[in-house]
């Protein structure tokens, strides 16, 4: 018997389409209260998921306050600064 292999999805907080978990990042705030871009998508800790090279939809999170109210902790301006950087390094 052939097994369909299903594929986890998740939503992006900011455009708020549904994707493939390989196709999104994952933002973790970590047990120390530190909000990190997690490429291996395995840190422990609260997460929220947005899209690879997702500039804008990182930009949409921003304005809605999305990622603060998914990983409930207030994000400073410096954080956000260095997630949009990691993204974009990785383009
Ligand atoms: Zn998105």
């Amino acid at each position: 018997m052939k097994k369909v292999k299903k594929v986890p999805q998740r939503k992006c907080v900011g455009c708020n389409e549904r994707r493939d978990k390989g196709d999104l990042y994952r933002v973790v705030k970590t047990p120390d209260g530190e909000v990190v871009l997690d490429k291996t998508g395995k840190a422990a800790g609260r997460g929220a998921y947005i899209c690879r090279g997702g500039i804008k939809c990182l930009a949409l999170a921003r304005r809605a306050h999305r990622l603060e109210s998914n990983l409930d902790t207030a994000i400073p301006e410096a954080v956000y600064a260095a997630l949009e950087s990691e993204m974009a390094a990785d383009d």
